[in-house]
């Protein structure tokens, strides 16, 4: 396994989460949106976070993001605590946060400016990754000149042509027509598999999550806590157009859909 950056220490854990809660002020006093939540991702390991609606799933992001603190408990990356902006984490939302006043090759330049490297090296090199994620044609297009797969395929470029050792995935691919999500899930393997950094990748399709990860977490509904923990191992490469028809796969997807289903129904149910 090869890993960008010199101080990772390989025996310890990309993130970890002990027993973190997390809450915010409410109209009728304190909220939980997190109980008691432990987790931890190896680095160059491919991790999914499933769970119903609302049960915080965002929100162990934006911990892990430096964007908000627990009210209890640690959350570390490669064996530091979280404070403020985290800059071992790059951060692909279900909205894709291109600069619209400037060109695809502008974006994807933009962190690695950010990182100081000389403007005309940072450009050649997102015009490598636009290559990589075929899009070398579309260099000069401002984005609301792309397609929304296209866009998304940007805003990887953008994330994994500065290398982060942690990627955080918030439903990246829930805005998409199912036939452009998974030639952009089978772009996304092959491209992890460059550098292999580790992902945190949330989503609300569990078939999604299967296909992509190494393992696969259920969390409760709110207030949120992780209630299961499923190994996938699937062969890799993978094939997605595939795998989801090996017996393997679909014995999986049912395996933890049961659990899934049960805290979907619970959180409906709180709802009304
Ligand atoms: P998910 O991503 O799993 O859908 P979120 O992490 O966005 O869930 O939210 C979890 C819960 O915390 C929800 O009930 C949400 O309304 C609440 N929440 C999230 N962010 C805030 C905030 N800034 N202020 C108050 N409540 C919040
Ligand atoms: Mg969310």
């Amino acid at each position: 396994m090869t890993l960008v950056g010199d101080h990772v220490d390989l025996a310890s854990p990309a993130i970890k989460l002990s027993s973190v809660t997390r809450t915010f002020p409410s109209a009728r006093g304190e909220f939980t949106a997190l109980t008691d939540v432990t987790l931890e991702v190896r680095p160059g390991e491919f991790v999914s976070v499933v769970g119903p609606s609302g049960c915080g799933k965002s929100t162990v992001l934006g911990l892990l993001a430096g964007l908000a603190t627990p009210a209890s408990g640690t959350v570390e990356t490669f064996n530091h605590p979280v404070r403020g902006v985290n800059r071992d984490v790059g951060f692909i939302f279900q909205r894709d946060a291109l600069l619209p006043w400037r060109t695809a090759v502008q974006n994807v330049a933009l962190p690695l400016r950010y990182q100081g490297m000389p403007k005309k090296q940072a450009l050649e090199k997102a015009r490598d990754w636009l290559k990589r994620v075929r899009l070398g044609q579309f260099a000069e297009s401002y984005p609301h000149q792309l397609s929304g797969g296209m866009r998304k395929r940007v805003a990887i470029a953008a994330t994994l042509a500065y290398q982060p050792k942690i990627i955080l995935m918030d439903e990246p691919f829930s805005a998409l027509d199912v036939q452009t999500r998974t030639h952009m899930e089978d772009d996304l393997l092959s491209l992890w598999q460059e550098y292999r950094p580790s992902v945190l990748f949330i989503t609300h399709d569990l078939e999604e999550a299967v296909g992509l990860s190494d393992r696969v977490v259920v969390m409760s509904a709110s207030p949120g806590t992780v209630i299961g923990d499923y190994p996938i191992d699937l062969p890799r490469p993978r094939n997605l157009m595939e795998v989801r028809f090996e017996p393997k796969f679909t014995d999986l997807y049912h395996r933890i859909w049961e659990q899934l289903r049960a805290e979907v129904q619970r959180s409906h149910a709180e709802e009304h």
